[in-house]
């Protein structure tokens, strides 16, 4: 499918963990990877690396000419990113890890979503950021969630689709209303719950005491604490509606489970635990040889 991409021209605004994965990924398989980024120094390096052809810090004169331009900031940060990207033939994606949004960013500088722009997002990730925690496997056996309206051009869809699965990810489409309400579910809920955490128990007298003997269940369920705050900040500010609903369902069950605890509801706590065991185990059994999404 790469060889869809050969006499290609491909610009990745952004050249972070997601942009730099992607870079490295491409690295060979098209005519030129042009970076558009803001530390000079990583663009050099990613030049050192080869995992670029070129970069600049100037959007438009970067995407004078491209086939595709791929925008892989923070969500907030996009609208601005295509104020500056223009009018342009080339088919424009992006990677922000909510669509609504996206889609509606896309509206206010263009009037409407124009057919060459093709919303995505990798279901693919970590808890490290930056162009340094980048790899060219990243993709690799993920999936990528496109979702293209009624009017997206089709060869735009077919451009975007090539790109990831070159980097030899799983390309699926749906609706954007969906992607933001189950995201909201397996992704943003989780994220807040770490940073939650931690930040509760680093404010408790005896913190320092609380995280020296932290056995690997609090490790476990803390590394996407690690994440980088202005993503998650971007990404709570711009899919709330569908993260509240899901956050008010979970607190609902927390207060339930907390009440059986306090009443010593062996029977409660019992059919929970063994309810969510047996979810964990088939969702796992699902998913094997697959590793955790961001
Ligand atoms: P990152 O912080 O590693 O990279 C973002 C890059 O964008 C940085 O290099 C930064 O310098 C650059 N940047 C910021 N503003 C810019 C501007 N105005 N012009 C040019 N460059 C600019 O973040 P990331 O993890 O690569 O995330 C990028 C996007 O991908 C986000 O929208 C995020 O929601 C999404 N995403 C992230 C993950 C993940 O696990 N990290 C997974 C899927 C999708």
């Amino acid at each position: 499918m790469s060889g869809a991409l050969l006499d290609k021209k491909i610009v990745i605004i952004g050249l972070g963990l997601i942009g730099g994965s992607v870079a490295r990924g491409l690295a060979g398989k098209c005519r030129e990877i042009v970076a558009v980024g803001r530390q000079e120094a990583m663009l050099r390096q990613a030049l050192d690396d080869g995992s670029i052809t070129s970069w600049t810090t100037d959007i438009a004169a970067a995407c004078k000419n491209a086939d595709l331009i791929l925008v892989a900031v923070p969500s907030l940060t996009v609208e601005k990113t295509l104020v500056a990207i223009g009018h342009t033939d080339a088919v424009i994606t992006d990677a922000a890890s909510v669509k609504g949004e996206i889609l509606r960013a896309a509206e206010r500088v263009y009037g409407q979503v124009p057919p060459n722009f093709v919303p995505g997002h990798p279901i693919a990730g970590s808890e490290h950021s930056g162009y340094t925690a980048s790899t060219p496997r990243l993709f690799n056996g993920k999936k990528v969630i496109l979702t293209p309206l009624a009017d997206s051009d089709a060869s735009a869809v077919a451009l975007v689709t090539a790109l990831w699965e070159s980097l030899g990810a799983e390309v699926l489409t749906m609706s954007v209303e969906h992607h933001d309400a189950v995201l909201a579910a397996t992704s943003h809920l989780p994220h807040l719950l770490a940073f939650a955490l931690v930040d509760t128990l680093s404010q408790q007298g005896e913190s320092e005491e609380i995280f020296r003997y932290a056995a690997g269940g609090f490790r476990d369920f803390t590394r996407i604490a690690s994440s980088d705050p202005q993503m998650w900040h971007d990404v709570f500010m711009t899919n709330g509606d569908a993260t509240v609903t899901v956050l008010d369902e979970y607190i609902k069950d927390l207060h339930r489970l907390r009440k059986a605890i306090q009443a010593r509801d062996s029977e409660e706590l019992m059919s929970t635990f063994r309810r969510a065991k047996k979810s964990r185990d088939k969702f796992l059994e699902m998913l094997s040889g697959d590793t955790d999404p961001a």
